[in-house]
């Protein structure tokens, strides 16, 4: 369907100037065609009524869907500074449905409880981030957990992302092609130090897939995005 920008007055849709000629000249639209016409923020089905002078009703509104269709969790462990802020905000920009910050072995920070303010911070990015993009929900960001808890996790598609994997074949882009509509999606990301070969041989044991995110080492924080940019994508193109 044919895509406009106007504005919405009452039943009536005026298509903004330059694209009138576009429409009526270089698409050739006809009487009785529907079109599809945005106002910035909503969408709207629209029916062309007439071309001379140009009138187009309004017969529904779109309702848009801007959540993915896999359930995403993304776990990291926290970092250092203002990084978790940026992976949560970012992280519901890409569609994540929940975070869970968590401890371990090479963990830098030493988080009090959920009292602690940089939580509270988190859950305010997760907000402005919803609002940002429009979102329906906003994400749950989860207290504090250890990384033995996170193993523990049930999903349908249980993936550590391992440095140690980097450069392999291995690697999340894919894997991302096996996850299906509806399906939940845990993946892992360490701290600024990286995971332990025993974390690692742990979440082996706990039936993750280690996986790579490509052939560079990337910053923990880029990690976590870059993850969620792929199963965000993968999700929303099949
Ligand atoms: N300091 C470590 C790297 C830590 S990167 C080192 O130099 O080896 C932080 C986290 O990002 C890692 O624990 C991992 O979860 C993820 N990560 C970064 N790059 C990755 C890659 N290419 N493949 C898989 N995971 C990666």
């Amino acid at each position: 369907m044919q895509h406009y920008f106007g504005t919405i007055a009452g039943d009536n849709a005026i298509i903004d100037g330059k694209q009138v000629h576009h429409m009526i000249n270089v698409r050739r639209t006809n009487i009785g065609e529907h079109i599809e016409v945005s106002d910035g923020s909503e969408a709207y089905l629209c029916v062309v009524e007439s071309l001379d002078p140009l009138v187009v009703r309004v017969e529904s509104k779109i309702e848009q869907k801007r959540e993915l269709d896999i359930d995403l969790t993304v776990a990291f462990a926290l970092l250092k500074g203002d990084h978790n802020d940026l992976i949560v905000l970012k992280g519901t920009e890409l569609g994540v449905g929940k975070f869970i910050p968590f401890l371990s072995s090479r963990t830098i920070i030493a988080p009090k409880d959920e009292t602690d303010n940089r939580l509270l911070r988190l859950r305010k990015k997760a907000e402005e981030g919803a609002m940002q993009c429009r979102r329906e929900t906003i994400p749950e960001v989860t207290e504090y957990a250890r990384l033995e808890d996170v193993l523990k996790i049930k999903a349908d598609h249980k993936l550590f992302a391992y440095e140690g994997m980097a450069g392999t074949s291995d690697d999340l882009y894919h894997y991302a092609s096996k996850i299906e509509k509806r399906q939940s999606v845990l993946v892992v990301i360490g701290p600024e130090g990286g995971f332990s070969y025993e974390e690692a041989r742990l979440a082996l044991d706990f039936d993750f897939e280690l996986v790579s995110l490509g052939r560079r080492i990337l910053r923990a924080e880029t990690a976590a995005l870059y993850a969620a940019s792929i199963l965000s994508a993968a999700s929303e193109n099949d």
